[in-house]
């Protein structure tokens, strides 16, 4: 029967099959100078992929929503000179043709996305046609495991092949130790419904803090995750948004450089 999930395709995509898959950025894109400086230092790590936020959706009003459209440019002109691949959030249909016209080659479903099936429909529609694209599909932000595998069966069902998941952690009542709790039993479970969907953790959102992405990402590969997504920023105490978990280019050096990676098992 034909499964319409490939063996880890987006490992492939990025044209080797190393795990992990490293993707690092910035929460939100601020400024070209930011950009330009984040991007220059993480070319020269064993990063994969960029990861940019262009368009933020924040839980309350009045807080930094991205730069949108106006930061476009400045990512297309510097994938150009460095040849990296580039990843950005899309949340509307209008998002995806932006993020294809400046030559974004890959998308991701954010939390706040993923928990509204007509908003996730609306993308699997704008979507269609272009299989090529990797997608990857963050849980939603409650714990609620047939929503996050209903996104991607809305995503795979408009034919995309390029499919990951991201785990960002959960919200639950009340602080705990971690901004979004991890609930690992729930990214597990889809590994064991998706066998072959990549699965990649974002310590940085489901800790929260700088000091807990380290082991929360040692945790995920003890797991056997294929990957990870870190948000770095060249001065992450002044980043408009999510200050306290980025961390600066140097300091992701030092945590992958720290992470004991799996044998892959025969
Ligand atoms: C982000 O990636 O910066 C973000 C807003 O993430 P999430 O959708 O996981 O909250
Ligand atoms: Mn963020």
């Amino acid at each position: 029967m034909k499964t319409e999930i490939q063996s880890n395709p987006l490992l492939t995509w990025v044209g080797h099959e190393r795990k992990p898959l490293i993707i690092a950025g910035p929460c939100s894109v601020e400024s070209e100078e930011q950009l330009r400086e984040v991007v220059l230092a993480l070319k020269d790590q064993q990063v994969d992929m960029i990861r940019v936020g262009i368009w933020k959706p924040r839980t309350r009003p009045n807080s930094f929503e991205g730069l949108g459209e106006t930061a476009l440019p400045w990512v297309q002109s510097l994938k150009a000179e460095t040849g990296m691949r580039f990843a950005t959030e899309v949340a509307t249909p209008e998002h995806i043709d932006l993020a294809l016209k400046y030559g974004i080659d890959t998308f991701w479903i954010g939390a706040r996305t993923t928990v509204n099936p007509f908003n996730v429909q609306a993308l699997a529609d704008a979507l269609r046609g272009m299989d090529d694209i990797p997608v990857m599909i963050k849980n939603p932000v409650n714990p609620d495991l047939a929503l996050w595998v209903g996104a991607i069966e809305r995503i795979a069902g408009a034919g995309i092949k390029n499919l990951a998941a991201i785990h960002r952690g959960f919200s639950g009542l009340g602080k705990g130790r971690y901004r979004n709790a991890p609930v690992w039993q729930l990214p597990i479970e889809l590994k064991r419904i998706l066998p072959d969907l990549p699965l990649i953790c974002d310590p940085s959102h489901i800790g929260g803090k700088r000091d807990l992405i380290q082991p929360l990402a040692q945790k995920a590969l003890d797991l056997n995750y294929d990957g990870l997504m870190i948000e770095t920023h060249p001065n992450p105490d002044e980043a408009w948004s999510d200050a306290s978990q980025q961390v600066t280019p140097a300091r992701l050096g030092e945590i992958l450089a720290e992470l004991r990676i799996r044998k892959p098992q025969n």
